[in-house]
């Protein structure tokens, strides 16, 4: 196990298979910067299926146990059930997980699940068809997502955790409904605080609805729990349902930032090592991938990055927001949320 300067264990690596998405999400990709004839990676400058799984076979020898498959929207890229079926078949990897915006779940649950996928993660962030499509960049419709989200649980995917990013005036009108929607299903919805991803968003700090405040929300109709944090490297703080109609979380990455147990690495889409999803700069593996190295010098290389790591954004953001050298970011869809 290796630990970086704050001594965080590098455990889990998040893969951008693709920087494409069919969703328009304004807080990600907005639709006016990332229009029709956005020049997007070419195919041939993706890491392939066996590149994606031979960096990840090295990153589970340094100590990584949880694999997540993101995007952009990674079910747009072909054959994905393949490259489960290969990390599945990693000695060492104890947990196989997605995201996805839900929007072709119908069509990929059942082989996913087949090929050894264990966890879906589905952003949703209303239940409202004309809020769900202005959210999507008019691209999406809300039936598809949910409809999705059935087909996998009748795949048989279990406790699905919905991820709902809450932003003020656009859809905090509407969190009881999707808590009311997800209640007693055996799936965890999550609310996120709208954050500063990237540099396209726009972002202000009064459209941030805070966890706690949400939490308040809820407690007004239905007593939560509180079953425990970010302590282990999650991102989120458990509750549970008094009435045991089951559990919600909350992910507070601008009013209770976790960078302090954060131990994430993610890989994008066209091989580059980020540190922290703000970061503004990445290490490139294909390169070395596609000259012959040794695995030898591939662990060594993302040993070196990961034990030189000190990110800790969102406790920092505030300062680092007001600095002169404030750096452009590594936009979300580039490395998967
Ligand atoms: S801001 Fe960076 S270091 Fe902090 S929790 Fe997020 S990814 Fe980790």
């Amino acid at each position: 196990m290796i630990q970086d300067q704050l001594s965080r264990p590098l455990h889990d690596l998040r893969i951008s298979v693709i920087d494409r998405c069919n969703f328009r999400c304004p807080y990600c990709m907005p639709g006016e910067q990332f229009h029709h004839a956005y020049q997007f990676l070419d195919k041939d400058q993706w890491l392939s299926f066996d590149e994606i799984t031979r960096c990840a076979r090295i990153f589970v020898a340094l100590g990584v146990k949880k694999l997540r498959l993101t995007g952009g929207e990674p079910l747009l890229r072909p054959d994905m059930d393949v490259l489960v079926r290969q990390l599945a078949a990693i000695e060492g990897v104890e947990d196989l997980a997605l995201t996805t915006n839900g929007s072709m779940l119908t069509q990929w649950a059942p082989r996913l699940k087949q090929a050894g996928l264990k966890r879906l993660t589905v952003s949703l962030d209303s239940l409202d068809p004309a809020v769900f499509k202005q959210l999507s960049g008019d691209r999406g419709k809300v039936e598809d997502v949910l409809a999705g989200i059935k087909a996998a649980g009748a795949a048989g995917f279990k406790r699905i955790k919905i991820n709902a990013v809450v932003q003020r005036g656009v859809n905090d009108h509407a969190i009881m409904d999707l808590v009311r929607y997800f209640r007693g299903t055996g799936h965890v919805l999550r609310f996120i605080e709208y954050m500063d991803v990237g540099n396209q968003n726009h972002w202000k700090y009064k459209n941030v609805v805070p966890s706690r405040d949400i939490i308040r929300t809820i407690e007004a109709v239905y007593p939560l729990e509180y079953m425990g944090g970010t302590e282990g490297g999650d991102t989120n703080e458990r509750y549970r349902f008094k009435d045991g109609q089951g559990e919600i979380g909350f992910i507070s990455s601008v009013s209770h930032a976790f960078c302090g147990t954060c131990n994430r690495l993610r890989l994008s889409a066209e091989g580059k090592m980020y540190t922290c999803l703000f970061a503004t700069h990445g290490t490139d593996l294909k390169e070395h991938l596609r000259s012959g190295t040794t695995d030898d010098f591939l662990a060594h290389l993302i040993r070196v990055t990961w034990m030189k790591r000190e990110d800790r954004y969102s406790e920092l953001r505030s300062q680092l927001r007001q600095s002169p050298q404030h750096l452009p970011k590594v936009e979300m869809y580039h490395i998967g949320g």
